[in-house]
Formats: C-alpha cells, structure tokens, sequence
C-alpha cells in the first residue's frame, strides 16, 4: 500500500493505464518513427479529462489535486513520453499561467476550451538568445493603439504548430533587466486544421486569431518524438493590452514560478518513464536464459534492477513530497528542482542500463526500451537543464543559510 495516494489515485492510476494500454501501447512504436501527432489520442485524452487534471471545474477542468494530475502524467510515460508531455506542456505551460495570473475574463475566455481539451496550449520562453539565460529575451513589445506590437522569435516551443492558445514572455521595458518582461496571450490557427477537424477539436470561430503570429520550422528530434515542438514567430502582431497576464513587468518572475510547477510534472514524467523501463527489463530478464540460466539470476543484474528500483523509490519521495507543498501552497522552487534533477538523471540511467540488461533485443525497436532511452534524455534539458536546477538548488542553500545567521 503506498502512503501517499488513497482510493480516487488509485483509481486513477488503474484508468489511465487501462487507456494507454488501449490506446497508447498499439500506436506508440509507429507514432514515434513518423514523428506523428496523435491526434485521436489527445481527443481521447480530453475526453477522459487528462487535459483539464488540475483545473477548477468553474473553468472546465477536474479540479483534482496536485497529486492527481502527476500521476496521470507518470502513468502516460510508463507507455509513451510523447503523450504524457502533451499532457504536461498543455496544463502546468499551457493552461496555469492564464489561470494562475490571468485576469478573470482571460480566464473565463481561454481556460474552459483548455481544460476541456478542445484545444492545445503552450508557452513560449525560449529564444535563439535566451536558453538556460531565460532573462535574455530579445521579443519586443511596444506600445500602440492601446495594445502592443510584438516582435520576436521562441524556439524549441512544445505546441507551437499543433496548438492555438500561448502565453508568451515579451520585453515591455528594456532598461530594467528581468523586471522589464510581461507576459502575453497570444493565439493562431493550428497547423493541422483537417486533422482537428476531423477528431472533433478547435475552436476557430470564436477564439480570435492574432495576425502575424504563426508556427515555424517543426524540429526532427531525438526523443519525445510524437510531440510537436517548433518555432512560434511573432512578426508584427498586434496584441490587445487585455491579453497582457499580470502586470507588466512581471512576466519573468510569473513564468519562473510557472516552470516550478513544469518541473515536478518533469520529475513525474521522468519516474514514468524510469519505472516503465524498468518493468521491461525486469520481464526480459525473468524470460531470456543464457549459460543455461535466466538472466536475471545473474547477481550483476539483480544488483543493478535493485539500484534502480531503490532509486525510483526516492524520485518517487522527492517528486511527491514536492507535490504536496505544491497543494499547500507552500515554496516549492528548490524541492521542484531537485525533484526534477533527481528524476531525469535517473531516467536517463535507468533506460540505458535497461537497454544494456536486454542486450542486443533492447537496442532494436522490438521493445519499448530504446525509445524509452531516448525520450529520457530531454527530461535533462527541457524546463531548465540539469545544471539549471543545480544553480537553482545551490541559491536557496546560500539563501537559507544567509536566513539562518
Ligand atoms: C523538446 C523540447 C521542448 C521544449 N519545450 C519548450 C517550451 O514549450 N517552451 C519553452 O519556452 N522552451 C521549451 N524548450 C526549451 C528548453 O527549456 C531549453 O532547451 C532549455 O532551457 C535549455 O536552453 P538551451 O537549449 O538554449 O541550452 P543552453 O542554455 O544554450 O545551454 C547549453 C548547455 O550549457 C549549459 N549551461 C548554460 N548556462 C550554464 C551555467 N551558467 N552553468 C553551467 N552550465 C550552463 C546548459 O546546462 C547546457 O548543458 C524545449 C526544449 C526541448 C528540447
């Protein structure tokens, strides 16, 4: 019996793996080669209300806790990180800035659509020139008509063609640094307007499209293949003042508390995909026989499935207990960090010594594992880098100590 969920997480935890098993597990291998968004499967996903875990119900989510929400996100990457990052981009990036800092008729026009999963959202902070740098953004915003003209370019944006609703980082004031950027709504068409059509999703009538906001270049990527990741230019649009979120000024600081909520749906991902993986070399082993004995009864292996098993139980600590402070409404930006950090790294570690443990059948298409390895790797580098979170972990140690002398 776990501590941490009661009957509804488990409940939950049995319906979304009954979904991917149905859903998930017999598209995943094919989604991945053709680098494919499956879009039968978000509409799915909306249905069953992934897309709206956290969201109040006034706002047409299911207004379940922090908990919940990471364990839909854990589960999906158990059979593929491709949807569970859909699930985790869409809400903690997608959704929760309008929410959290939005006005309340931003919220009662963007949320519901979001929620429901009608339509996809995202967030756009990283730049050409502004990565791990975040505070270097170089999109403009400047005053005009009572809106705001914005130019600039986000890259590597998880949704940017599939999606019609971002929140989006912008320079209203270039002389005061990180306290000179504020957020903005921004909405385009998606770029798969048949597919959308056809699965049933979109709102194009009544959203409002901004001119000159549009989807780049889609990147050909190692790992999270089926997600959509691309550019998002912002080329002479003009936004109305109302789709500014928060104050201006404020947009750097929100979208840093943004990402803190991002990285522990990271860490539950990355859980998801260790435990995935784990599973898998555990089968394997407990069926392949060589020198006349099963794989597993070699103790180097046993030794090495024991590590990772005691490691995940950890992630699973740091992730969870940071899930908690996060409900209360307690500072969780350090717990978040590490939770992330911890998570990835084991992920990454976990899949490699799974591919390893399988020998050559790991490392063909045959089994989930190499796909596992390489949907890892970005559990280290997306919503801050693993040495982002150690320079995040390092300044609250400094600042705690500072606290207590
Ligand atoms: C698949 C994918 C999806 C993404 N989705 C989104 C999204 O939806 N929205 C969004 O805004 N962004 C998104 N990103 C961007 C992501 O957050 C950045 O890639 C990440 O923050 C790192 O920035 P960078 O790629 O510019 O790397 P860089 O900042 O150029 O870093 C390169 C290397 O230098 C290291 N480094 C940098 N500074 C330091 C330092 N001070 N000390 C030590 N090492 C340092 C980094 O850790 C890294 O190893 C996504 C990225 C990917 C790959």
């Amino acid at each position: 019996m776990d501590p941490y969920f009661n009957d509804d997480h488990r409940a939950l935890i049995h319906r979304v793996r009954s979904f991917a098993e149905e859903a998930i597990v017999p598209v995943a291998r094919e989604l991945d080669h053709t680098s494919t968004f499956p879009w039968e499967n978000v509409r799915a996903m909306g249905e069953e209300g992934f897309l709206g875990v956290p969201i109040p119900k006034a706002y047409g989510g299911q207004e379940l806790d922090a908990l919940s929400y990471l364990l839909v996100v854990q589960e999906l990457a158990r059979y593929d990180a491709s949807h569970a990052i859909t699930v985790s981009a869409h809400t903690t990036l997608g959704t929760t800035p309008i929410l959290r800092f939005g006005t309340e008729a931003q919220r009662e026009r963007y949320v519901p659509p979001l929620a429901r999963g009608e339509v996809l959202g995202g967030f756009g902070l990283t730049e050409p020139d502004a990565g791990s740098d975040a505070s270097r953004s170089r999109t403009r915003a400047i005053r005009e008509n009572g809106g705001w003209r914005i130019n600039g370019s986000k890259i590597f944006i998880t949704h940017a063609g599939v999606g019609e609703i971002f929140t989006v980082t912008a320079v209203t004031d270039p002389e005061r640094g990180s306290k000179g950027i504020t957020n903005f709504i921004v909405t385009k068409p998606t770029t798969d307007p048949e597919r959308v059509r056809q699965v049933g999703m979109g709102t194009e009538a009544d959203l409002g499209y901004i001119d000159g906001v549009r989807a780049g270049k889609k990147e050909d990527k190692m790992g999270w293949r089926a997600s959509d990741t691309r550019e998002l230019l912002l080329e002479d649009a003009l936004v109305p003042d109302e789709n500014r979120v928060g104050e201006e000024g404020q947009g750097f600081i929100n979208f840093m508390k943004t990402l803190d909520s991002g990285r522990v749906g990271i860490a539950a991902l990355s859980l998801g995909i260790a435990g995935g993986a784990v599973d898998a070399a555990l089968e394997y082993t407990n069926r392949r026989k060589q020198f006349g004995r099963l794989i597993f009864d070699f103790q180097p292996v046993q030794f090495r499935l024991a590590d990772l098993a005691t490691e995940i139980q950890a992630a699973k600590h740091l992730t969870y207990h940071a899930a908690w402070l996060m409900e209360k409404g307690r500072p969780f930006s350090k717990e978040a960090a590490m939770a992330k950090l911890f998570a990835s790294e084991l992920c990454m570690k976990a899949t490699i010594e799974a591919v390893q443990v399988m020998g050559g059948a790991g490392y063909t298409d045959e089994y989930p594992v190499e796909r596992m390895m390489r949907d890892a790797k970005v559990c280290e580098i997306g919503e801050g880098t693993s040495e982002v979170q150690r320079m995040v972990i390092a300044r609250h140690l400094v600042k705690e100590m500072a606290e207590h002398m």
